[in-house]
Formats: structure tokens, sequence, C-alpha cells
């Protein structure tokens, strides 16, 4: 199997608990190399323009207001089959539904304050990686 590249913001929440460190911890104990990751607080610009496709459901503007309101982790990840693994790690979008020992089960608090987000397709990783890290600052996929 291939090695892919996901992406994963560690939300205000997990940030304000001072969990970052727990959650990057986890992905590594998980199999994920860590590419790229710095601390961002985003502008609503930003956080509108990341959550673009999410413009229409009726909780953008809650979900607006709380990726803005302290500082983020954005992180590039890598590992073999990179998507479809984070999501299950990353577990259900309502932590009370999330499996055991996911990293929304341990660390989120609400179906909004869910502590992490994560891609939910290839095409999307790369759209998303490409948003935060549009630079060199990850290497481009070998081969
Ligand atoms: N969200 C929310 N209320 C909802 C559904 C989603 O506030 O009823 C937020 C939540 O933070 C979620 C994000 O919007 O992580 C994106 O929703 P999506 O359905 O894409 O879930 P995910 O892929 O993050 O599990």
């Amino acid at each position: 199997m291939a090695l892919e590249r996901t992406f994963c913001i560690i939300k205000p929440d997990a940030v304000e608990k001072k969990k970052a460190g727990a959650i990057l911890a986890f992905l590594e104990e998980a199999g994920f190399s860590i590419l790229a990751a710095k601390r961002t607080h985003l502008t609503r610009a930003v956080a509108e323009g990341f959550y673009a496709v999410h413009s229409a459901r009726p909780f953008f503007g809650e979900l607006v207001e709380f990726m803005t309101r302290s500082p983020v982790f954005v992180v590039a990840l890598e590992r073999e089959d990179a998507v479809a693994h984070y999501r299950k790690v990353m577990g259900a979008t309502d932590p009370a539904k999330a499996e055991a020992n996911t990293i929304r089960k341990l660390y989120g608090g609400s179906v909004g304050e869910n502590a992490v987000h994560g891609s939910d397709s290839l095409d999307n990783a790369k759209i998303e990686i490409a948003y935060f890290f549009p630079g060199n600052e990850v290497a481009p996929v070998a081969g």
C-alpha cells in the first residue's frame, strides 16, 4: 500500500486544554509521520474559506466563531492509507458517538467542539495541505 498524506487541525478546544502535544503523540503512536505542523490563529476569512463547503449548513456561523476563537495547530500527516486510517483514529463527528480510544472520544467535548479536523478524501487532503502549507514546507510527494 502506498504512502498517503492527510491533513489535521487540532482545534481551539483541544489547544486551550493543552492537549495538542498529547494528540500529536497519539498520531505518532498510530503510525503517522508529522511532515509539517504550525500554530496559527485562523482569521475569519481563512476559516470561512476552509469550511466553504459547509457555508449553507445551519452550524456554519457557530463553526467559524469556534475555529477563530483561539489558536489551532495545522498538521500535515503521512502514513500508509493515511486518509482512511486517520478518519478511523479520529472517531465520529460527535464525541459521544465516537468509538473508545479515538481522538474525539478522548479529547472532544461536543459535536461542535470535537478536538480535531480530518480530511475526508485524498483530493481534499491535497487541497487542505496546500491551503495551509502553500510553500515548500511540505516536500512534494516522491515519484
Ligand atoms: N459541526 C457542527 N455541528 C454539526 C455538525 C458539524 O458544529 O451538527 C462542525 C464540527 O466541528 C465538525 C465540522 O462542523 O467537525 C465539520 O463537519 P463534518 O460533517 O464535515 O464532520 P467531520 O468530517 O469533521 O467529522
